[in-house]
Parts: structure tokens; C-alpha cells; sequence
């Protein structure tokens, strides 16, 4: 039967060149390119680009549940499947459904100030942070019950999927998607006879609420990253940051294996 696809990619010469290539080998099988993506009707979603590319897709397309392939011309590539070269073989497995779906949640943070209430969902991670260098004091609740008064540069709450972007990188686990997991992770954690907060990363099931309330008023004005997009807040009160009930469907090959891939693009 007749699948219909859509096409996201980013505007690098070369996610135009396979975007060519790929619609001229799509064209000899029964998989034909619709240029508006259709919740209810398309079949695949092809991402060209990069994992940024593909945070951008999901931001755009409020997480959607069609399954998404990516075709890697970013540089790392993480979510992304299928390398310019192997675009025959995807055709070839996909025709013949040989493949699995990785659904990986994302993050959700709800951002109370005093005159609204503003909801991101990131599938990386919600970085909170002070206003440019400012270390931030924050107190920070586990399912309403007070954990810690956390000071230094903010905190990264990644998902599973995450755990190998920012979260890698402050010192973070790498955690196999299979676990469904909250990770909270410091970043410059104050230490000394004044400040004192965890220094490693803590992991909360998949349904705990993570509670982040400025300490004063100096601290109620934070930044909000999710996925690598910032947003400015003044006047918090309160953010709740939970694991999302969204979330993506990634086509992954029969031989695709998580921690082979970890090794494959980090060690
Ligand atoms: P970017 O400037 O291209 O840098 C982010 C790097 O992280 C890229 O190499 C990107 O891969 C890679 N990446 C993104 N998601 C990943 C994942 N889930 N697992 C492993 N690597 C991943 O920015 P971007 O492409 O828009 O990505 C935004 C992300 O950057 C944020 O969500 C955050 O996690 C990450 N970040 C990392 C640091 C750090 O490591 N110190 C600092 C800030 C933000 P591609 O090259 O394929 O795009
Ligand atoms: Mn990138």
C-alpha cells in the first residue's frame, strides 16, 4: 500500500542535496512525499539534518506521534538512523517493515509567575538557570516533600533521551532509553560553609514532580532552556518539572543497539 511521507530537514547545502537524492529514490517505490505534514494521514516523517534539526521537528510539530527517521548530514547525529549513503537500504528495510520503534518522552516544565502560567515541553531537557551569570538559589521539593536549596548556575532536568546531550557534558549519566527516568543534574553546584547541595546528578521515577521555587527575590527572574531555546521569566514563583507524557516514535533498524551507538559517537 501506498505510505505517505513528509520531508523536514534544515537548510544546509548538503540536507538539500540528499533531500534530491532521496526523493528521486523515494519516487521508484511506493512512498510518495507530501509537502504538509497531516497528523492524521501521514505515514513517516523524514528528518534531514541533525539532532538539533530533529528538536526542531518535534518543537514544531508539538511532538508528533508519526514515526520520524532521520537521515544524519548534522554532525553528531545521535537520533538520527541513517547515514546519506544507506538511503537504499532504509527504502529496502522500511518496505519490508523491518525495523522497531524507540518512543522516548520528553520533559515538561510548567513556568508560574505572577501574572501567567507557561508550559514547554523539551524532549532533551529543561535547563533552569539565573539571568546571564547570576548564580540562582533555588529550593528544590521532590513530590511536595524538600529536598535541597540548591546554589550555582541552575539545574538540567533531561530525559532519557537527553541524558547524552548538555547532560553528558555537566557530568550527567548516560541512561539506556528502555529506563524511564527524570534526571536532575547540577550545574556549578556552590560548595562551602555557606551553600551546600547535592553535587551528582539524582534520578526520580517517571512519575515524580520536581518542584523549583527561587529562594528571594533576586532569584525570581530565570532562564528557561528546553531543547536548546531560551525564554526569559520575571517574577516566578514556582516551576514543576515533570517526565511527559509525550512523546516520539523513532524508527530504529533491526541491528540498531542504544549503547553501540553510545560507543560509536563517544568513545
Ligand atoms: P548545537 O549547538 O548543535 O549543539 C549541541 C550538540 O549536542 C550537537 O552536537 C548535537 O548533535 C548534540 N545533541 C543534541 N541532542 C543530543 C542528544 N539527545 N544526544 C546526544 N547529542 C545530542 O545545538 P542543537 O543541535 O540545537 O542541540 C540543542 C541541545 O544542545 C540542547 O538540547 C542541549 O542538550 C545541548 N547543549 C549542550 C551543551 C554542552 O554539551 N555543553 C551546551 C548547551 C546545549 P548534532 O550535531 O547532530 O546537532
Ligand atoms: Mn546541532
Amino acid at each position: 500500500m501506498e505510505k505517505r511521507i513528509f520531508v523536514y530537514k534544515n537548510d544546509t547545502e548538503m540536507s538539500q542535496a540528499i533531500e534530491k537524492t532521496l526523493r528521486k529514490k523515494l519516487l521508484k517505490s511506493d512512498l510518495k512525499v507530501y509537502d504538509e505534514y497531516d497528523s492524521e494521514n501521514t505515514d513517516l516523517i523524514i528528518c534531514i539534518g541533525g539532532d538539533g534539526t530533529l528538536l526542531r521537528l518535534v518543537q514544531e510539530y508539538n511532538f508528533p506521534k508519526t514515526p520520524i527517521v532521520g537521515i544524519n548530514t548534522g554532525h553528531l547525529g545521535f537520533f538520527q538512523e541513517i547515514i546519506p549513503e544507506k538511503i537504499d537500504d532504509f527504502i529496502f528495510m522500511y518496505n519490508q517493515e523491518k525495523y522497531s520503534i524507540q518512543s522516548l518522552n520528553g520533559v515538561t516544565a510548567f513556568i508560574k509567575t505572577d501574572t501567567s502560567t507557561d508550559k514547554h515541553i523539551a524532549l532533551n531537557e529543561i535547563t533552569v538557570k539565573g539571568l546571564m551569570t547570576h548564580p540562582v538559589h533555588l529550593d528544590i521539593s521532590i513530590n511536595n516533600s524538600f529536598i535541597e536549596r540548591f546554589s550555582g548556575d541552575g539545574i538540567c532536568v533531561a530525559s532519557p533521551a537527553g541524558s547524552t546531550a548538555y547532560n553528558y557534558a555537566l557530568g550527567g549519566s548516560i541512561v539506556d532509553p528502555r529506563l524511564n527516568l527524570l534526571q536532575v543534574t547540577p550545574i556549578a553546584p556552590m560548595q562551602n560553609v555557606a551553600y551546600r547541595s547535592f553535587t551528582s546528578s539524582i534520578l526520580l521515577p517517571s512519575n515524580d514532580k520536581l518542584s523549583v521555587i527561587p529562594c528571594s527575590n533576586n532569584d525570581r527572574t530565570l532562564t528557561i532552556i528546553y531543547d536548546g531555546m531560551m525564554t526569559e521569566y520575571t517574577n516566578v514563583n514556582e516551576i514543576t518539572i515533570q517526565l511527559s507524557r509525550k512523546k516520539i516514535n523513532l524508527i530504529r533498524f533491526d541491528d540498531y543497539q542504544f549503547w553501540e551507538k553510545v560507543k560509536s559517537k563517544f568513545l
